[in-house]
């Protein structure tokens, strides 16, 4: 039987990266200090014999024998990785340092549950992984942002140095059952406003563009990556002319701006009374985003399924039994 550790498994797709190796017949540990996720999201599993949880701060060391780590310990939405900035440094930077001395002793294969973020405000679209970015190192969500691309350059050194199997997915924008409604990120925010009649807060005049996968999209790419054998991938990889430590995008490649998401939730909920208003734009807030997939549809044959609005219809329906 097969051995996770994923860090970070009470949160959002922490929880569903669980759930889905439960189910392939994975023995999970989850290690979390429930500082953005919750009980809630993990409850189904506490009862399951191949299940433990160890409420722990991925910014101190921890042990154990694993096949596969999945390194996600971090919040994700800008107000919560902004309310403690130097907490959201520490855990990127420790956290993957704990990780990969963690599969130096060990030999596990670790995934680094990178960022778009990293690629900052974009002056090329869409992001390809060789862009190198265009990112404020001293901005609101540099703590994030800087520590995020730290973790990649940790990622790429153990990699050459001391031969660890690390893969690292730039997860672009995601959403789903069990984001918190409280999160602050735009989808949960506008269903939540939505259902509850208030207004729906677009930041800035709504021009500003992301491109959104739906949660098992995400988990059917990372799941993918991480099955590939080190040997394979680099092959794969190396026909493609990417001779570094593997970096693969995991995205949708369809974009929208943030005023066309504000209008389609608005539409798959007709009974709404809420109104759009318009709030100031966060500082360093990215005006585009939006993936280029071309190697993970070469090196995983994957691509989202899921359209954006049978995702809302999903998220919708979450929140829904959530108020009720
Ligand atoms: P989340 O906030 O729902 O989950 C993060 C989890 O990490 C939470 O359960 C939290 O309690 C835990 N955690 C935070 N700091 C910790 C620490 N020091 N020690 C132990 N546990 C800690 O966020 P998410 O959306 O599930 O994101 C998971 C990962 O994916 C993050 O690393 C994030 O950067 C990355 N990511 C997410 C998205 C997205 O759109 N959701 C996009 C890009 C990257
Ligand atoms: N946003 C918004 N209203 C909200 C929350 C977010 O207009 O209530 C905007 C935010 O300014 C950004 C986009 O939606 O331009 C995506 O924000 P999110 O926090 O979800 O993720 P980001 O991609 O910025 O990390």
């Amino acid at each position: 039987m097969k051995k996770a550790l994923v860090t970070g498994g009470a949160g959002f797709i922490g929880s569903h990266l669980v759930e889905n190796l439960l189910n392939d017949n994975y023995e999970v540990t989850v290690i979390d200090n429930f500082s953005t996720g919750n009980m809630r999201n993990i409850k189904n599993f506490i009862n399951n014999e191949r299940f433990t949880f160890k409420l722990h701060d991925v910014t101190k060391p921890f042990d154990g024998y694993f096949d596969e780590i999945y390194n996600l310990a971090c919040p994700a939405s800008p107000i919560k990785y902004q309310k403690d900035p130097i907490g959201t440094l520490k855990t990127s930077i420790l956290g993957i340092i704990n990780v990969l001395d963690l599969a130096v002793n060990t030999g596990a294969k670790v995934l680094q549950a990178s960022t778009s973020e990293i690629y900052g405000d974009p002056l090329i679209h869409p992001q390809k992984e060789s862009y190198w970015g265009n990112v404020n190192t001293l901005g609101e969500r540099s703590c994030y942002d800087e520590s995020k691309r730290v973790a990649e350059t940790f990622c790429s050194n153990y990699f050459k140095h001391k031969n660890v199997d690390v893969r690292i997915a730039r997860i672009f924008n995601t959403f789903g059952p069990n984001m918190q409604p409280n999160d602050g990120r735009v989808i949960s925010n506008f269903i939540v406003q939505a259902l509850n009649n208030k207004n729906i807060t677009i930041y800035g005049n709504g021009s500003q563009t992301r491109s959104f996968q739906y949660i098992d999209d995400l988990i059917r790419g990372l799941r993918k990556y991480m099955s590939l054998q080190k040997d394979e991938l680099s092959n794969k990889l190396t026909n493609e002319n990417w001779n570094q430590v593997p970096v693969l995008n995991v995205g949708n490649s369809s974009e929208y701006s943030i005023v066309e998401l504000a209008n389609k939730i608005l539409n798959l909920l007709p009974d709404s009374k809420s109104k759009i208003i318009y709030e100031s734009l966060p500082s360093d807030d990215p005006q585009r985003r939006n993936p280029d997939i071309y190697l993970a549809k070469k090196i995983l044959n994957w691509e989202t399924s899921i359209d954006l609005n049978q995702g809302l219809i999903n998220s919708i329906n979450y929140f829904k039994n959530l108020k009720e």
